[in-house]
């Protein structure tokens, strides 16, 4: 079968691969959709890697089965959950199976699929069978970046809901393959008021669209505008979905007190804190957290909206063999909502 292998840093290329063989507890998925994550290109651009397919967002149709898996047959659609976690562990039995132990040490995070076993961007990729959520009646392709790009701003969001009441306000910095849902599911589960931002116009054109009810482009004078559109007070709740110093800083300089304050965006921005009262840049009561990806939970939530058409990914579609371009594309900036790749 065709791949998009990862083969060496800064080099992406389609290769010939085996398909691969499943265990009696896995699953073969032909491929209907294979979401393109920012993420991804942070993976291309590192320094070391193992070659592996890329594609942590994932959807298709049941191939064949292993001989222990009951509960689907083949045809059914599916989606490929991103968090391969134990199951069993304190965390998982808690619900927070996206901080599984099985994660390799305190800063690592469980298994998934593009970033250590193969990922998506093939014609067949395998799977545990009990990382697979049944899509029913969704549209297979832009039902894939559900996995990761709805997925990641629902635990994001869940997790800010004490501040997420009626009268509030919240801002989205970054309106790319994340931020466009977020905005979605911030509309459609809260009623805040929610201010997008992103430096490029297209892109706030497309928040517009997705619920956002006002839009500032990120210049000198973001920050300054979101505190003088809460009398000073500033945003209830920060979603940073870039994650570079400025965006970084942005949330920072904007936080109200008690504000939910969440960094989701890897683009390499650290974050000030000084625990006393002369220095810090924090209003009291902020609560940061470094948020990543999310629970099986989370991501039922994120199906059940899709279904009720309360959310929708807005895609462009390349084929396997375009797939080096639509990487060149995002990383232009020139892919509104996601790159989804259907072999
Ligand atoms: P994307 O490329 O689709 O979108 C990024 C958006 O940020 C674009 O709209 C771009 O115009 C905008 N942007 C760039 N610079 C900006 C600035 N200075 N101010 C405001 N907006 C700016 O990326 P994505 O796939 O949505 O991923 C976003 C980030 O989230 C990436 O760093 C990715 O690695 C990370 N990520 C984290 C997790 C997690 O679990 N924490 C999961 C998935 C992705
Ligand atoms: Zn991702």
């Amino acid at each position: 079968m065709r791949a998009l292998r990862l083969v060496s840093p800064g080099k992406i290329e389609i290769q010939d691969v085996p398909i691969p063989e499943i265990a009696p507890d896995e699953v073969l998925v032909r491929v209907g959709g294979a979401g393109l994550c920012h993420s991804d290109l942070h993976v291309l651009h590192a320094p070391e890697f193992p070659v592996l397919t890329l594609g942590h967002e994932t959807s298709g149709w049941v191939a064949s089965l292993g001989a222990d898996v009951t509960g689907f047959a083949e045809g059914d659609p599916v989606l490929v959950y991103l968090v391969w976690a134990c199951g069993r562990c304190r965390p998982c039995v808690e619900g927070r199976d996206n901080v599984c132990v099985n994660q390799g040490g305190r800063l690592g995070m469980p298994p998934c699929p593009g970033l250590g076993p193969d990922g998506g961007m093939a014609e067949f990729i395998k799977v545990k069978a009990r990382y697979l959520e049944p899509l029913g009646a969704l549209d297979v392709a832009s039902a894939a970046p559900l996995a990761d790009a709805g997925l990641t701003p629902m635990h994001a969001i869940n997790g800010a809901r004490h501040r997420l009441t009626p009268g509030a306000t919240a801002v989205v910095v970054g309106v790319g393959g994340l931020g466009h849902m977020g905005l979605q599911i911030l509309a459609a589960t809260t009623g805040v008021r929610i201010i997008a931002v992103d430096s490029s116009e297209q892109k706030l054109d497309l928040a517009r669209e997705h619920g956002a009810h006002e839009t500032l482009l990120s210049d000198g004078g973001t920050a300054e505008a979101i505190l003088a559109g809460t009398s000073g007070y500033g945003a209830d709740a920060v979603f940073d979905f870039v994650g570079i110093q400025p965006t970084v800083d942005l949330a920072t300089k904007v936080i109200a007190p008690d504000g939910a304050l969440r960094f989701v965006g890897l683009g390499g921005g650290s974050f000030p804190y000084a625990a006393d009262s002369l220095t810090t840049p924090l209003p009291w009561g902020v609560d940061v957290r470094r948020s990543y990806g999310g629970t099986r939970a989370d991501q039922r939530q994120v199906l059940d909206l899709a279904r009720l058409g309360a959310i929708s990914v807005e895609t462009k579609t390349y084929s396997l063999d375009d797939g080096v371009q639509a990487f060149t594309d995002l990383e232009a900036g020139q892919v509104p909502g996601r790159a989804v790749i259907v072999p």
